[in-house]
């Protein structure tokens, strides 16, 4: 089977290293032709070109470029394909692109890998990037069920764990998980940095460890992506940073009252919250 992949950066790079590992032909499309060359210098592709038509034989295209990007880059992909081409994206937001893309390609189904880096483009690429972490498929009434399977099949063989749901659903979920996350991990640095006492500053910097580290690691990715994730999914991103800021608020007051044993049982329910919400063990069905 021949998957082509237009986007050779951190996603893009991933999936085609795992997919030819897999025993897949992988041709891959950039913008750059320095990228191409990159990606085949490391093994990620057979072949690659900065032109769609390289794609006229593939089976099943994963779009992997900005999310901007993608509707315009499938409206460029169409002339070359076949009539029974699958398309598939793996866009950090849904519904606006499956809403793009299905009028274009009835053979689309919308997909998002729950697994990244801070790092981007081609040399962020990282073999099992996608190893055991979460893939979701957002497929709609009208998506073909063979092309569901098809996709469903290749993104399973990478070792990812599949789950399918509606694109609203998607973007309510992932708002709270990883886009809310992006921005209050932002938050974090950008309120530390407004030190005013430099001597306090370098001293807070010094101290930084594993913890500061891992709460603010997600805010110090690519900037682009998080733009993107914010104007793609606005109205369920706002929903969560309104309830976040109204948890701040509670904290605030809870302090300025100086009420230290309803501040210990907030801390103490979300001690149990936590273990609850990451409970491995509970499935979505
Ligand atoms: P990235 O590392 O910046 O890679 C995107 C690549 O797309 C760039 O390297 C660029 O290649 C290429 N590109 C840009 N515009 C293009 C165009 N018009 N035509 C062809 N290629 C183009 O970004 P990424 O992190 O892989 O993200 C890609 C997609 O994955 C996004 O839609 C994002 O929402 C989604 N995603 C990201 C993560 C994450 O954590 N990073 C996780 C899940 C999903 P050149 O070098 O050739 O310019």
């Amino acid at each position: 089977m021949n998957i082509g992949i237009v986007g050779l950066g951190l996603i893009g790079g991933s999936l085609g290293l795992d997919l030819r590992a897999c025993g897949y032909r992988v041709l891959g499309v950039s913008r750059q032709q320095l990228t191409c060359q990159r990606a085949i210098e490391r093994g990620i592709v057979d072949d690659a070109s900065i032109d769609l038509k390289l794609l006229a034989t593939a089976d099943v295209v994963f779009v992997c470029t900005p999310i901007a990007a993608i509707t315009i880059i499938v409206q460029q992909l169409i002339p070359h394909l076949g009539d029974q081409t699958v398309i598939t994206d793996v866009g950090s937001t849904k519904k606006a692109v499956v809403e793009a893309i299905t009028p274009l390609w009835s053979n689309f189904v919308g997909g998002h890998p729950m697994a990244g880096t801070e790092e981007s483009g081609i040399d962020a690429a990282l073999s099992n990037l996608f190893a055991n972490k979460p893939y979701l498929l957002t497929p709609i009434e009208t998506t073909p069920p063979d092309a569901v399977k098809m996709v469903e099949k290749l993104v399973r063989s990478l070792t990812t764990k599949v789950y399918i749901c509606s694109p609203e659903d998607h973007d309510r979920a992932v708002a709270w998980i990883s886009h809310l996350p992006v921005m209050v991990s932002h938050s974090l640095i950008d309120a530390c940095t407004r030190e005013t006492n430099p001597m306090v500053l370098q001293l807070a910097q010094a101290m930084a460890s594993s913890g500061f580290r891992d709460t603010t690691r997600v805010g110090g990715g690519n900037p682009e992506l998080g733009m993107m994730m914010a104007r793609y999914n606005k109205h369920s991103l706002l929903r969560s940073l309104g309830a976040y800021r109204q948890s701040l608020d509670q904290i605030i007051e809870l302090v300025e009252q100086e009420d230290w044993q309803a501040l210990t049982a907030k801390l103490q329910h979300g001690k149990c919250q936590r273990a609850e919400f990451l409970d491995s063990k509970k499935k979505y069905v």
